[in-house]
């Protein structure tokens, strides 16, 4: 029987319910001072307990999930906290396509798959002389938004820039990525492709709140001149969103460019849940700043069941859940390699 692991922190609860829902064994790499919360859980079946992370990459552990013919399911401290080649080399089977994970991680690698898949991705700006109208400046992975900052020319850059690396939050030798800031609601695109039915599902939408820039955005602006703070995107929590029906059609194209783009440009291509991530203007003109080739935390907000997969599945269904039923299905036909890498 095959179990489902993954690591404690961002999703890891969401998922190991659902696997569990489905009648599988689940395994939680759990960090020693983490260990007293997921314990607290009664559907996570064992943990591995470790110093740090990076000792999933060690042979112990992994031969640990190995006896229990374990998949690893990705989600974004697995990016966050370990290099593409230090995930690459994971011999644990991982859920979804592990090579497209350095696709996501890598700014310039991520512009171009997203162009590929025709997204309306924002201007970047490749020297800070060339700031003419504000944009917001970015570091490289899945760092959460934290010390990114917005800024209206190169003076303005170089202010912040130098600022956070006074403060520890950038380090001098960063490479920073930049790009103009596009102005909307902001709406996160969540999906599901199924490499064994060939369908893209649509799951749902999801808002982030972040610190402080949200924080910013409720004092006035008197208060707003006076601050020398520079504000950053720091992921707090989600919340949910439903779209405008006639937005929909859009929205599929969008995930089946997506997955057609992965397909021709990273093998076996998109497989397994993803997310699109940008901004609805004010002609309802979506622009995307950002992809996740994995789950994203914000399906955390539909652990039981989401508005759009009540329209697909007589049941409720978390993305943890569809996950989980998909390498059942995959297990039972003998057909695992098709879904893991
Ligand atoms: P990211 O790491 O690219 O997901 O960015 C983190 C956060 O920064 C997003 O959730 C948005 O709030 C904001 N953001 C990123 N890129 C842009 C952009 N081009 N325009 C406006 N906001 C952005």
């Amino acid at each position: 029987m095959t179990a489902i692991a993954t690591l404690g922190s961002h999703c890891s609860l969401q998922v190991l319910k659902g696997a569990s829902d489905e009648g599988l064994k689940t395994i939680l790499v759990c960090e020693k001072k983490r260990e007293k919360l997921y314990r607290r859980f009664p559907f996570i079946d064992e943990l591995v307990i470790v110093e740090s992370f990076k000792e999933i990459l060690e042979q112990k552990c992994q031969s640990a999930l190995e006896q229990n013919n374990a998949v690893l399911i990705p989600h974004g401290t697995l990016i966050a906290q370990m290099s593409s080649k230090e995930i690459e080399s994971i011999k644990t089977p991982i859920f979804g396509n592990k090579w497209i994970l350095r696709w996501e991680s890598d700014r310039m690698m991520k512009e171009k798959l997203m162009k590929e898949a025709h997204l309306p991705v924002p201007k970047p700006v490749t020297n800070p002389k060339d700031i003419s109208k504000l944009v917001i400046v970015k570091r490289q992975g899945a760092a959460g938004g934290k010390g990114y900052f917005m800024a209206a020319n190169e003076d303005d850059y170089n202010t912040k820039r130098n600022q956070l690396i006074s403060e520890g939050i950038l380090s001098a030798d960063e490479t920073l990525y930049i790009q103009e800031y596009a102005a909307g609601v902001l709406a996160y695109l969540q999906f599901f492709y199924s490499p064994l039915t060939k369908e893209l599902e649509f799951f749902g939408v999801d808002q982030r709140h972040e610190s402080d820039i949200e924080g910013l955005a409720r004092i006035p602006s008197e208060q707003q001149m006076k601050s020398k703070k520079v504000p950053s995107f720091n992921v707090i929590g989600n919340s949910p969103l439903v779209l405008r029906e006639s937005l929909l059609d859009e929205v599929y194209t969008m995930g089946e460019n997506f997955v057609e783009a992965a397909k021709r440009i990273v093998s076996p291509g998109m497989n397994g849940p993803f997310c699109i991530e940008g901004v609805y203007d004010e002609n309802a003109k979506f622009t995307s700043f950002e992809f996740s080739a994995r789950i994203v935390a914000g399906t955390n907000i539909y652990m039981d069941g989401s508005p759009y997969y009540s329209l697909l599945f007589n049941e409720q269904m978390s993305m943890g859940k569809r996950i989980a039923r998909e390498i059942k299905i995959a297990t039972d036909r003998g057909e695992l390699e098709k879904i893991t890498t």
